[in-house]
This record gives C-alpha cells, structure tokens and sequence, in this order.
C-alpha cells in the first residue's frame, strides 16, 4: 500500500489533506480514486491505514485504523558520508534512505572534489530532503533520514554514537571487521570518505577522536557502494 508522511500528528477518524506533491503521486501517478486506500504516517511516527476522501490537486485522506508496525533497524545508524558528485550522491541518499540509515551527515572531505556551496545549500536541502522522504515512504519507513548540513572532520565529534567506525580503504581485507567492532550497539556512527579515499591525516584525527578504523572487505568500493554495504552488513548484524 503506497506512504504518504504528513506533520501533523493525528488520530483515528481524522481527515487530513496530502500536500500536491503527494496528491500528483496519488491523482495521476497512482491514478488512485475516491475511497481506495493508503497508509498515512503523521509526526508522531504512528502508521494508519486511510481512505481517500478527496482525489484531486489536494488529496485527503482519512484515519480508518492505525498500524501496529516497527520497520526501523534495530540500531540507529549515522552515515557520514563524504561530499560526492551529484548523481553518486542523490543515488547514496536513496539507497541509505531504503537501508535504514537514521541520520546523514554530509562530510566536507579534503579529497571530495564537490564543494558545499553555502549560497546553493538551502536548495540543495531541499532537493535532499525530497529524496529521502520520497525514498522512506517508498521503502515504508516510519522515519525520515535526518540529513544535517554538510560538516567539516572537526564538527564530527557532534555526531557521535555509542560505536564510531571509519570505513577505511587502507584496511580493506585486513583491518578489524565490521562485525567485531559493533558489540551489540544501538547506536553507530559511520564515515565512508570520497571517490580519492582519506588523507592520513583526516583518519588520524579521527582516531583521535575516538573513532576505530573498520575494513568493508577485500574488494575496494566505490563511496555509494560503501556506504550501502556497511548499512546493509550492519543491518544483518544487529538483527
Ligand atoms: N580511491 C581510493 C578508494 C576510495 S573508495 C583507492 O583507490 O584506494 C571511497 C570510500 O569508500 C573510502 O574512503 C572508504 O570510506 C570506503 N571504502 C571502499 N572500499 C572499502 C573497503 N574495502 N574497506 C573499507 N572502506 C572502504
């Protein structure tokens, strides 16, 4: 059943009106009509099941049961990921989002060849935020991804969690692995670095910082790819 988010928070019986985004998805995409059913999740992070009441340039729908439903990983995973080129990163957005990922953290790398733009940034979030709420509605989330503004290595010490991992590809096949360092964690912060990998000097700072380097394998990935495999490894782990 397809997933709209709304803010507000709602109860059963109530009515409330899709915004047109969403009501184009539901009205010409979906081609869906008076009376058919969705699943709506309000600011609350509660599920319903609704009935659409009114299909047109605005949608409303109304609460017919809530959904008795946790599709959330079992630890609360902070991607920071470092800035990469658009499409690799609109791609890395979709994908975490559809894996779990709870946070993201735009990291501005040495090596990352995209720089963030302040004057562009309020529409580049917006852009952001577009995809992984279109994604966590597609993958039935009852979260959206946070995803912060981009930071630089020192600001990082903001994002930590209970375990704090560096993918890094100078351990590929032979650092510790993913699975040895998560304990049974609920929290994980995460770095996965760009396309030309880390400066020695950004992992030593991190390790400074109190995070440990963790190998993705034998095979060198490429950033996206990196992060999708540690969220889906991570997944499988904390199960
Ligand atoms: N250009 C670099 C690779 C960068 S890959 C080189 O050729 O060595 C981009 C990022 O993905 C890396 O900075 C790291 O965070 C992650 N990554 C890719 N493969 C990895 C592996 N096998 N183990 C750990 N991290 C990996």
């Amino acid at each position: 059943m397809q997933q709209y988010f709304v803010k507000e928070t709602l109860a059963l019986n109530q009515v409330v009106a899709l915004d047109s985004q969403q009501s184009f998805h539901i009205a010409k995409v979906m081609r869906m009509k008076e009376e058919d059913t969705i699943v709506v999740v309000d600011g609350a992070k509660i599920a319903y099941e609704a009935e659409l009441r009114k299909v047109g340039p605005i949608c409303t729908a109304q609460m017919t049961s809530s959904l008795d439903r946790d599709n959330e990983m079992n630890a609360q995973v902070t991607v920071v990921m470092a800035l990469i080129k658009k499409d690799k990163w609109d791609f890395f957005l979709m994908k975490a989002t559809e894996l779990g990922a709870a946070r993201i953290v735009p990291f501005k790398a040495k090596r990352s060849v995209v720089k963030s733009d302040d004057e562009k940034l309020e529409k580049k979030k917006q852009r952001w935020m577009r995809i992984v709420e279109e994604a966590a509605e597609q993958s039935r989330r009852q979260c959206v991804p946070e995803v912060s503004d981009p930071m630089t290595l020192k600001q990082l010490k903001n994002v930590m969690s209970e375990v704090n991992l560096i993918a890094y590809e100078k351990e590929s096949g032979t650092g510790k692995l993913l699975r040895d360092a998560l304990k049974s964690s609920q929290s994980v912060t995460i770095v996965i670095g760009p396309e030309g990998g880390f400066e020695p000097s950004e992992v030593d700072e991190l390790l400074d910082m109190g995070f440990e380097c963790v190998s993705l394998g034998k095979r060198i990935l490429r950033a996206e790819t990196a992060a999708c495999y540690a969220l889906a490894a991570i997944d499988a782990l904390v199960e």
